[in-house]
């Protein structure tokens, strides 16, 4: 298949990319960084600069769109906000206005959307039906998706991936996690009592490719692991496979200080889980935390 993919650069999507490569689908990537970093980075792909150069193309069969400022590199300032919104709900506006421009509409459109559609759901079980709490994460989640939706009119089957919190070998969250763990100062965020509901970089890459594959798939799916945990218990799961003490919890009032309102993707959270993919018989190759943190930390490790 011939596929588009928006954020092909990043931590999910540069692997998205070498798993679809091979699987010999032809891909075309678009990022605003130059085509030499963008070949090193995906492979064998085409790189674009501007999606205003596909106007009038003749179509993609697929289309993956993942861009987006990354939601916890720096504190939530009113500007921060807004680039946040832009570079999801302003990429996939233009997206779809540029998919609009083709001589034929792809097959499918499966776009970004995070666990963060719900807002704060203390313990209680995340499923895609439940009613969301409304803040920021929200409206930036709902107003991303809802970019998307007028392709459905036009026919194109949209998905969305309402992703957890991916961990996977070299970058995402864990990447800043690791380094305070490894000098043992490692500990909960506040009360720990929180959910995290997380993912293994390779779930979430086969679970967007099934999304592309499965042609009954519709409409928005919790890709999260079967088994969220408490914030408690993935501090003492990650302690273990790092073999360090985990007794240096960080209090919930100095995150609100050094973080503001961002303190909120650490202090609260979802037990969100995947009840449509794990209903339509999707297979996780990391179920459990323990094997998806210690791939996480030492990738070469047999699993
Ligand atoms: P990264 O931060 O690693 O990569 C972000 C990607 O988005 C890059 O490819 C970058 O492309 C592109 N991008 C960023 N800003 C812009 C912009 N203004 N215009 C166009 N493109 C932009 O993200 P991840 O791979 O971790 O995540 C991918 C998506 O999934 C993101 O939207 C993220 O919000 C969402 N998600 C991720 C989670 C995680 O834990 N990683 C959890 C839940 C959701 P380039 O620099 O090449 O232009």
């Amino acid at each position: 298949k011939r596929i588009l993919i928006t954020g092909g650069t990043g931590f999910i999507g540069h692997v998205l990319c070498r798993e679809l490569l091979a699987r010999d689908h032809e891909l075309t990537v678009f990022s605003r960084q130059p085509s030499e970093t963008v070949k090193a980075c995906c492979g064998r792909v085409e790189a674009i600069r501007d999606l205003q150069q596909l106007r009038s193309h003749p179509g993609f069969d697929g289309v993956i769109n993942l861009a987006g400022e990354g939601i916890a590199d720096k504190r939530w300032s009113e500007d921060r906000k807004q680039q946040l919104r832009d570079s999801r709900i302003g990429v996939t506006e233009t997206l779809v206005a540029v998919i609009r421009s083709w001589e034929r509409a792809p097959e499918v459109l499966v776009s970004g959307s995070a666990v963060g559609f719900y807002g704060d759901q203390g313990p209680a079980l995340v499923t895609e039906e439940t009613s969301p709490h409304d803040e920021f994460t929200h409206r930036l989640c709902r107003d991303w998706e809802n970019a998307a939706l007028p392709l459905a009119d036009d026919g194109v089957r949209v998905c969305f991936s309402r992703t957890g919190v991916v961990a996977g070998p070299g970058g995402g969250f864990l990447e800043r996690m690791i380094p305070p763990f490894k000098l043992g100062l490692g500990g909960r965020l506040g009360s720990g009592t929180q959910y995290m509901p997380w993912i293994h970089r390779d779930d979430v890459v086969e679970a967007l490719i099934w999304m592309v594959e499965n042609t009954s798939a519709s409409g928005p799916f919790n890709v999260v692991s079967p088994n969220p945990v408490t914030n408690a218990e993935f501090t003492r799961c990650l302690g273990k496979v790092l073999h360090r003490p985990t007794v240096f919890p960080a209090p919930a009032p100095v995150l609100k200080v050094a973080l503001g309102e961002m303190a909120r993707l650490l202090l609260t959270g979802q037990q969100a889980i995947p009840a449509r993919l794990t209903g339509a018989g999707f297979q996780f190759r990391y179920p459990e935390l323990e094997q998806a943190l210690a791939h996480s930390v030492n990738p070469g490790a047999a699993r």
